[in-house]
């Protein structure tokens, strides 16, 4: 599962936009009731309270049929179900977060005090733009290539308008366990650098998207009309030079290279980049850089002459009006909204400030000071008992997956010993960490709102932290056991560059966890989507990923073809289907998913089958139940895109794979439920 709140509201966003292409289609033509082999029953419609139903045709349908008629799709979604159930407890959670108790904890406050500047438009309005000016004045009175070499290497990042290059600390691939000081240039307006070379219908939009937005915002900055454009013209002509180099060059543009650090000074003599980030930013000197782009960096270089000084200030200027125009003013505000609604779907977007109260600056805080709202939200939410117990399941969860790994029989035992040492070695992240230290802010005070603070002060004092963490990280060990997840968010997930799973703290609330489910519950719910992240570890994508997180092969040759020939056979399952007549599915891109939750539901069966008495019955019917969805046709088409197959398929075709499933409910040959064994595609 990948889905968070914003990304939800997002889809809704762009899907509501697409609406009217949809309605002018002829739809009318298609009949939505003619998948194969199962009905579309998640489609809002499809199901009436004359569907007939029988659990050995459909058992998605027989067994979530009363479910799905009384589920209502609620005003401003998509769809029904309990996904969205989180989702909105989730949200409504987190607004009640900033308007309880005032919280005692250090980062819990940081984030209280600053949700609170954030709304404090009139403290904002009354700054305006005036914090950024007085840093872009600076860069204006900078008239020689010598002086704008001496700004960088002399001014502390903070106090730095914008930098040329952007360096950042990362895991080094290469040298497992450690980190590495990446360098590149820095960004581009445009992502795609093909449409510096030759502008598509595409690339014009974006560009005058960009140039509307950045011709307001210099115009409030005091320049003129005619000022403002040549900034844009000049910021864009500096993007070009640099962007250009990397025509023809087709795949290798962004080739990671490492180099020493007398490489680096070598392609980089004019230009100041490891003095800056030794002097001014106090980076240690390093033997190795992570050059993502070196022939940008090597164009750099070149264009980093006298006559190039008014582009290059113009370039600084502009993007920091991007990186910064965030924590300014109510008009500022309006504006990136705008820009940022028009590059994402073509459409301009009118904000209000009832909405920003109301759902925006949730966003907002969240993105800023993301841990300091972890911390709240765990203060307030989450109990020792549940981390406790959840612990306890993710354990026997693993232990059941041994087993599969055992039994695989289509790989060597190397291959097996490599499965075996990823599962030993992944970290089990259970709603929130144990050890809050690596994620504190414990450096950063700021004054308050009734204390008189601003948020352009709170806002600077919180990039200052970031950057002096990674300045203090990139000479330690890369760290895999620090979270890549956020407790807030109502989601579990995997990463294969950590080798870890994280089940955070806001899924674990009803109807996906309660501490009083009984195991069938407990298995169907929660077990499911715990085996889902681990199963991730093992399939297409993951498994190309070794116990520490590193992209090393850890297969046979004949195990990793094996391998890839039951993935083929996965998505072909898939792509026979059809959710409606004349619609494929697209089976490819759902291989991943579907590797993890046919694993996931066979490790639960064989937890299962050690239990006396288990109920399958209610284990197959809470399966199905957490699957129960309803909704809209454009939600339906957005799904199409998804990699997660639908809902209904999801709880049909993971069922079909399994003996214990077909032989509980007598399920056989004939039957519209049924796979032969032969037929079957769970990869484990
Ligand atoms: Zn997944």
């Amino acid at each position: 599962m990948k889905k968070t709140i914003s990304i939800i509201l997002t889809a809704a966003l762009c899907l509501s936009l697409a609406a009217s292409a949809i309605a002018e289609s002829p739809i009318e033509a298609i009949d939505y009731t003619t998948g194969t082999p199962w009905l579309d029953i998640d489609l809002e419609g499809n199901v009436t309270a004359d569907t007939p139903t029988d659990l050995k045709d459909n058992f998605a349908l027989w067994a979530n049929k009363d479910r799905i008629l009384s589920l209502e799709i609620p005003e401003g979604y998509l769809a029904a179900g309990n996904t969205i159930d989180v989702n909105i407890k989730s949200t409504k959670d987190m607004m009640a977060l900033f308007h309880g108790e005032v919280p005692e904890d250090h980062d819990a406050r940081l984030a209280y005090d600053y949700f609170y500047l954030l709304c404090d438009w009139d403290s904002r309005d009354a700054l305006g733009v005036a914090p950024l000016k007085e840093m872009i004045d600076v860069v204006e009175e900078i008239t020689s290539l010598d002086a704008l070499t001496e700004y960088f290497v002399k001014t502390p990042g903070e106090d730095r308008l914008y930098c040329l290059w952007k360096e950042s600390s990362v895991q080094d691939t290469e040298n497992p366990g450690t980190n590495v000081l990446s360098i590149k240039n820095g960004y581009s307006l445009i992502l795609d650098h093909t449409e510096y070379c030759e502008m598509t219908d595409y690339g014009k939009t974006q560009k005058e998207t960009y140039e509307a937005f950045f011709r307001k915002m210099l115009e409030k900055l005091g320049y003129s009309e005619e000022d403002a454009k040549q900034k844009f013209d000049n910021c864009f002509a500096w993007e070009t030079l640099l962007n250009t180099v990397l025509a023809g060059k087709g795949d290798n543009a962004g080739s990671d290279t490492y180099y020493t650090r007398s490489e680096l000074l070598a392609i980089t003599p004019n230009i100041p980049i490891l003095e800056t980030l030794e002097k001014a930013d106090g980076y240690p000197a390093m033997d190795r850089y992570l050059i993502p782009a070196p022939a940008v960096l090597g164009k750099l270089n070149e264009l980093y002459t006298e006559e190039n000084l008014p582009l290059l200030r113009d370039y600084l200027i502009l993007h920091s009006i991007f990186e910064k125009a965030e924590a300014l003013d109510w008009e500022s505000y309006v504006l990136v909204s705008d820009y940022q609604e028009m590059i994402a779907s073509g459409m301009h977007y009118e904000v209000d400030k009832e909405e920003y109260l109301s759902s925006l600056v949730y966003d907002e805080v969240n993105s800023v000071v993301a841990w300091p709202v972890s911390k709240l939200y765990v203060d307030r939410y989450a109990n020792p008992a549940d981390k406790a117990r959840l612990s306890e399941l993710v354990e026997e969860i693993v232990n059941a997956y041994y087993g599969i790994i055992e039994d695989a029989n289509f790989i060597s035992d190397e291959t097996r010993a490599g499965a075996i040492a990823k599962l030993d070695s992944m970290t089990r992240n259970v709603l929130y960490p144990d050890n809050w230290e690596a994620y504190s802010l414990e450096d950063v005070n700021f004054t308050a709102k009734e204390e008189g603070g601003n948020l352009w002060e709170a806002w600077r004092a919180i990039k200052k932290h970031e950057h002096d963490k990674a300045v203090a990280e990139v000479s330690k060990p890369f760290d895999r056991t620090i979270w890549d997840s956020l407790p807030f968010i109502g989601n579990c997930t995997y990463t294969p560059s950590v080798n870890g799973i994280y089940i955070n703290a806001a899924f674990a609330q009803n109807p996906n966890y309660r501490p009083d489910m009984t195991d069938e519950e407990l298995y169907a719910y929660t077990g499911t989507a715990i085996a889902h992240e681990i199963s991730h570890a093992f399939d297409a994508f993951g498994a190309t990923y070794d116990k520490d997180g590193n992209s090393i092969n850890w297969w046979t040759e004949d195990d990793y073809a094996a391998f890839n020939e039951k993935n083929e056979k996965l998505a072909a399952y898939f792509n026979a289907m059809r959710p409606w007549e004349g619609q494929d599915f697209n089976g490819e891109a759902m291989i991943g998913e579907a590797c993890a939750d046919m694993a996931a539901l066979k490790c639960m069966l064989r937890i299962a089958a050690e239990k006396p008495d288990f109920d399958y019955d209610k284990f197959f019917r809470a399966y199905a139940d957490r699957y129960a969805t309803k909704e809209t046709l454009m939600m339906a088409m957005a799904r199409l895109e998804d990699e997660h197959p639908m809902n209904y398929l999801h709880i049909n075709t993971n069922l079909q794979q399994y003996d214990e499933f077909l032989n509980f409910y007598g399920i056989t040959e004939g039957d519209n439920m049924y796979l032969a064994p032969e037929d079957r595609v769970a990869i484990w």
